[in-house]
């Protein structure tokens, strides 16, 4: 007998490239028919990054951003990757440069978004933006995708976030770590965490907002959320499961079934924060030609 309201990912994220898709159009009808423009670094074979780059051009092109990409081999050098973003950086028609994580191990990844200009910074990775992000009177250029998505879907579902207690299950500098970050910016009053956190479950079970970053499977129980707490997942586990058809299956960080008989609010795993990421990232690039082309008009 689940109680809690599902926060519906994949309808949000929806309804928010419908929205950016129609700023897209009001842009270049302003602007003489500009668009804004997303370059994607990919460098290597990686299955899953080149699944991931092609969903992200793949949405571009849907809200009617254009996109560019540079396949570089897995054999790239760090000079040769530093020169395609030094391009992109310079390039007018880029307003957002995404290098796909992880790199080859033979690459310094702290060199190369440090390299990012902060103006295209649309991961908002760039120490510069998270700096801004931490500190109170500043406004970062951009926030991290995951995060922002975890934000979003608590504010369109009404959730109440001033004044509220939050808990963030991990740290890390990609999810945890900025959502904490966004939590406070809202005036939650936030515990961050990680796997040296004696008690994570009773500090837990005192919160009014969970967001669950810790990449273990079904960590959070029921016992975990107190009653009317909202939870948000951010999980994407894969678990053996000899009765599905690849042999496994995909959880969350939460134990969804035992969370939802207390959760006022929930997202699930898959369609919860997953398709959210991408839908800030469209954003982002949204808000980085918006602001280019308000600075050259
Ligand atoms: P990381 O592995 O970088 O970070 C995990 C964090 O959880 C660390 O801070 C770690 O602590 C903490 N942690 C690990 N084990 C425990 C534990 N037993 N108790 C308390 N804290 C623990 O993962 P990411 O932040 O990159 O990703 C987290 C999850 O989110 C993963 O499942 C990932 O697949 C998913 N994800 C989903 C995205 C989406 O679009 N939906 C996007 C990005 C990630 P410590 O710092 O001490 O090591």
């Amino acid at each position: 007998t689940s109680s809690a309201k599902l926060i519906d990912g994949k309808a949000i994220a929806e309804t928010i490239r419908q929205e950016l898709k129609a700023e897209v159009d009001e842009l270049k009808a302003k602007h003489g028919g500009k668009t804004p423009g997303l370059a994607v670094v990919l460098v290597g074979e990686r299955k899953d990054s080149q699944t991931y780059v092609r969903n992200k051009k793949k949405a571009c092109e849907e809200v009617g951003i254009a996109s560019f990409g540079t396949d570089l081999p897995e054999t790239a050098s760090e000079d040769e990757v530093l020169k395609v973003v030094a391009a992109y950086n310079a390039d007018p028609a880029v307003h957002g440069i995404l290098v796909q994580l992880p790199l080859p191990k033979h690459i310094n990844e702290q060199k190369v978004l440090d390299a990012i200009s902060i103006e295209k910074d649309v991961d908002g990775f760039h120490p510069l933006n998270i700096g801004a992000l931490a500190m109170r009177g500043r406004d970062p250029l951009f926030v991290p995708c995951t995060p922002k998505g975890c934000l979003e879907l608590l504010k369109r579902s009404g959730v109440q976030l001033a004044g509220k207690k939050a808990a963030v299950v991990g740290r890390s500098n990609i999810v945890g770590m900025p959502a904490a970050l966004l939590l406070q910016r809202e005036d939650a009053t936030v515990t961050v965490i990680h796997s040296r956190t004696p008690d994570a479950q009773k500090i837990c079970a005192e919160a009014d907002i969970i967001i669950a970053a810790c990449g273990r499977a079904e960590m959070v129980g029921g016992d975990w959320v107190k009653p009317g707490a909202a939870v948000i997942d951010v999980g994407i586990n894969a678990v053996d499961d000899p009765s599905a058809k690849r042999g496994y299956r995909l959880v969350g960080d939460v134990d969804f079934a035992a969370a939802s008989e207390r959760a006022s609010h929930i997202t699930p795993v898959p369609g919860g924060v997953g398709p959210m990421t991408i839908a800030m990232l469209l954003r982002n690039c949204v808000d980085g030609a918006t602001r280019t082309f308000a600075a050259q008009a």
